[in-house]
């Protein structure tokens, strides 16, 4: 049986996911996901039945020592992500992130990181910010349509994500005792569970976080007493205002330069 059609009901998900689906049948999806794969060095496998390329573009994504280009792909299903080796031509550095496992959060403008939100997951999070307000409207609404997709409807996201690390340069003491002073022999650490920046005598203890990794990492020493009393009940991250990032290990920057190209969507969003 065919779409439940358009009687004013203006959010009906099947109207929604009836274009999705329509999308990934199509002969040019197909073409562009090829095109996606090929462009990837190392790339995993993305051809796939019922998937469909929803837009693609270039963010700023806010990383540990400072923001850095990335090439993003939206599918119905999952996010991609990577370096920009030649810009529109080659990427490396594949990182996939299944859409319901994402959070998206609202947007937040701050003085460095204008258009900015938050990209949310178990394993990573992080700051990502569009060249333009519209720009980042537009992503939200493809990121907040095809998530609903990729969770079937269920739009109620229950699995712990990982904190979002603030960036390097905010602290030069520890943000825990705030005496000790960071240098090249008092190395920086990242709190795995608030995401803060603590020397190494505030971070001795380690917890299990197994959303992020089979053996316990490092948490601060405030963090570790909250989890043991709570016992990961309350283990979220509760940071919101902080302009911070995630375990930023996809690599240097490649060559390439930033130069704003604007995102491209296969498909229309009716309320945007
Ligand atoms: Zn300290
Ligand atoms: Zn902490």
């Amino acid at each position: 049986m065919t779409s439940a059609n358009s009687n004013g009901m203006g959010r009906s998900p099947s109207i929604k996911e009836d274009g999705l689906a329509q999308l990934s049948r199509s002969s040019e999806n197909a073409k562009r996901i090829k095109n996606v794969q090929d462009k990837f060095v190392n790339s995993q496998n993305l051809q796939k039945e019922g998937r469909a390329l929803v837009g693609e573009g270039i963010l700023m994504k806010v990383c540990r020592k400072k923001p850095k280009q990335r090439a993003f792909f939206l599918f119905n299903d999952i996010l991609v992500y990577g370096q920009v080796v030649i810009s529109g031509r080659k990427y490396s550095q594949q990182k996939i992130i299944p859409l319901n496992e994402i959070q998206i959060s609202a947007p937040m403008d701050s003085a460095e990181n204008p258009y900015a939100w938050l990209i949310k997951s178990p394993k990573k999070s992080f700051i990502v910010r569009a060249n333009s307000d519209r720009e980042r409207q537009e992503w939200l609404a493809h990121l907040e349509r095809c998530i609903r997709y990729a969770s079937g409807g269920n739009n109620t996201p229950n699995s712990a994500v990982a904190a979002h690390w603030v960036p390097d340069d905010k602290a030069d003491t520890c943000m825990h005792c705030h005496t000790s002073k960071f240098s090249a022999y008092n190395r920086r650490h990242h709190c795995r569970n608030c995401g803060i920046i603590v020397c190494d005598t505030c971070s001795k203890k380690r917890f299990l976080l197994p959303h992020l990794d089979a053996k316990p990492v490092r948490v601060c020493d405030s963090c570790y007493l909250k989890l043991n009393n709570h016992d990961m009940d309350d283990s979220r991250p509760n940071q919101r205002d902080r302009t911070a990032d995630s375990s930023d290990s996809d690599g240097d920057e490649g060559t390439s330069q930033y130069s704003p190209v604007p995102a491209t969507f296969y498909q229309n969003v009716e309320n945007i």
